[in-house]
């Protein structure tokens, strides 16, 4: 097992309203207290997106910030040579949306990077509010986060969603959530997600590092699971 862990945090000057940040924080705290040395580099608008983290997050954000993340990530596009090559990838809302085909912002349709097989265009309302999903396998336990965008996002055949919602609108209409395709996993769910669920954090370092999940020596937080138990009554 790879020793040392970079993630690599996309664009946290745009898309950082949400305390998605919180995602690289929970993935360097997880790998650190298993003995990794892991590092966070940022990666802000006036910088070149490399390709050479472990594994990447990105947050979210409001609609025009939205628009220049996704201009970023086209004119410096490592983050798509990193999906490439099967760099585990975490898109949150905002960050599910600029990763797919396009989405709504500022009065007009805005492209988006096509890593996803996913569009995005407004809901007659705003989805805000406890999300809960069935996750599709490898994982088991239910994904738990707080959902709150405007943007409704239709699937692709080669996109899967994460998960079935039994609380909550999700991606649309209260059926689908998230999505799943190659190396990418994108949800709506704040939370932050991995804070709320410690199965899928611990399925994308395990990804990073290139192990098994079980290959990772269990932790047991307390505090984790009181939290969940809160969320998912
Ligand atoms: N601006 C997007 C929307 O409202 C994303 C919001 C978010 O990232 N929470 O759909």
């Amino acid at each position: 097992m790879a020793k040392q862990l970079t993630i690599g945090l996309i664009l946290p000057d745009v898309l950082g309203t949400y305390g998605d940040d919180g995602n690289a924080l929970v993935l360097r705290q997880r790998a650190r207290m298993r003995g990794l040395d892991a590092e966070i580099r940022p990666f802000l608008l006036t910088d070149d997106i490399t390709d050479d983290c472990d594994v990447y997050t990105l947050g979210g954000g409001e609609d025009t910030a939205q628009i220049l993340a996704a201009e970023r990530l086209t004119s410096s596009p490592g983050l798509q040579r990193a999906a490439d090559r099967g760099t585990p990838i975490l898109a949150i809302c905002a960050g599910l949306q600029v990763l797919g085909h396009s989405f709504n912002a500022g009065g007009r349709e805005v492209k988006g990077i096509s890593l996803l097989d996913a569009t995005t265009t407004p809901l007659s309302s705003r989805a805000i509010g406890e999300v809960i999903t069935t996750p599709q396998a490898p994982l088991t336990a239910p994904l738990t986060g707080f959902e709150n965008h405007m943007g409704g996002t239709v699937l692709g055949p080669d996109a899967q969603p994460l998960g079935r919602v039994t609380r909550g609108v999700g991606n649309l209409d209260g059926t689908a959530e998230g999505v799943v395709q190659g190396s990418v996993i994108a949800t709506y769910m704040h939370g932050p997600v991995l804070a709320r669920n410690p199965e899928l954090a611990d399925l994308l370092l395990a990804r990073a590092l290139g192990v098994d999940p079980a290959e990772l020596t269990p932790l047991e937080l307390d505090v984790v699971d009181e939290l969940r138990a809160e969320r998912l009554k």
